[in-house]
């Protein structure tokens, strides 16, 4: 397939999925559209297996049918296993402690039965006796202060294995929001950041920009200059969008070769000066060839950019700011085009 084919043929699954959710009346929101987007594709039939079952078990495509297909399809696996096996640790550190007091208590219970008895039959005894009554209580004693001891260091190693699991499921969390190989946030991570900014935007009535971009031409620098080089020009680009932002902003890898940039309190005149700093940022880097010093040009990347309709489904922004970056690739590429709402048009 020709390049200008696939970027087409995605653009119109992408405006097929649109139309299904409007058509189904089904929430715009990421989660939705990935699995109706992948239902059309037709790429992965057990998707489009799954949902058919599920909308007829329950009569209609709703928010419990879309969570179990996104889990089951969609979400890290990986993550949920370290969930599970963090809680089970959990667990098996909290039952030895839990043990540990058990057979503390009961032999605290036994020690103050026999200091009981001690004091019951004190005043009868002769010398002897009560030197050995003595030294019993000072047996007894030292064995307990052995257990509780042992209940204290049990205790802190407990709470140790429990912060030290603590960690290890942040990482988890961190690990399933970061692309492995930039080292931004992944699609996931944006998909959960967009709602969270629209949210924002609509309850604090400001203004939200997203950047859509995509390399140029990437298949061919691919094929003329290795996949792992492209996997470098990908890492380059990633941080100089990443860098070329403002911390409040969030420069996700969308997919493949394809970035999205959520830009929270920005007008869309702002965003589109922006983006076209970040398009000229990206290709007036010269790419060298590491390995030879070989200068293999440049690159560039075409953007699209929108502004956040209140009234919209944050999947229809991805969408117009998805249309105006197709705008830009037909127009040539390695520029930024945008899309405005319908408020901005009719105001
Ligand atoms: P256009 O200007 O229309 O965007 O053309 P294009 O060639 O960039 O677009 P197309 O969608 O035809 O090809 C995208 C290419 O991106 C294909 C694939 O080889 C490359 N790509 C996607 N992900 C990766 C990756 O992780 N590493 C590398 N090296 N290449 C990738
Ligand atoms: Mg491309
Ligand atoms: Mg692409």
């Amino acid at each position: 397939m020709r390049k200008e084919d696939s970027f087409k043929k995605a653009s119109l699954n992408a405006q097929k999925t649109m139309a299904l959710l409007d058509d189904r009346q089904i929430r715009k929101v990421p989660q939705n559209y990935t699995i109706w987007y992948e239902y059309l594709s037709e790429e992965n039939p057990a998707v489009k297996e799954a949902v058919n079952r599920l909308m007829l078990e329950k009569g209609k495509f709703n928010d419990e049918v879309a969570k179990q297909i996104y889990n089951e399809f969609f979400s890290h696996e990986k993550e949920g296993k370290a969930i599970r096996e963090t809680n089970r640790l959990v667990q098996k550190s909290m039952e030895a402690v839990l043990k540990e007091i058990r057979a503390s208590s009961a032999g605290l219970t036994e020690y103050s039965d026999k200091l009981e008895g001690f004091a019951d039959g004190a005043e009868d005894l002769d010398n002897d006796a009560f030197h050995s009554m003595v030294r019993q209580i000072i047996d007894e004693t030292r064995n307990m202060s052995k257990r509780s001891q042992h209940l204290n260091e049990s205790l802190t190693q407990a709470s140790a294995e429990i912060d030290d699991l603590r960690k290890r499921l942040e990482n988890v969390e961190q690990e399933a929001l970061t692309d492995p190989l930039t080292g931004i946030a992944n699609r996931k991570r944006f998909d959960n950041e967009l709602i969270k900014a629209t949210d924002e935007a609509i309850k604090n009535k400001t203004k939200l920009c997203l950047v859509m971009s995509d390399i140029d031409h990437f298949k061919k620098f691919n094929d003329t200059h290795g996949h792992l080089f492209g996997d470098q020009v990908l890492k380059l680009v990633a941080s100089t969008l990443d860098t070329g932002v403002e911390k409040a902003a969030l420069t996700a890898r969308y997919g493949g070769e394809e970035f999205g940039i959520i830009l929270p309190e920005t007008a869309i005149s702002h965003a589109i000066q922006i983006a076209n700093q970040l398009r000229e940022s990206v290709s007036s880097k010269k790419l060298v060839k590491r390995n030879s010093g070989d200068d293999v040009g440049k690159i560039t990347m075409s953007f699209g950019v929108a502004q956040f309709d209140y009234e919209e489904d944050p999947m229809n922004l991805v969408s117009r700011a998805d249309n105006a970056l197709y705008g830009a690739k037909e127009a040539g590429r390695d520029q930024v085009k945008y899309e405005m709402p319908e408020f901005a048009r009719t105001a």
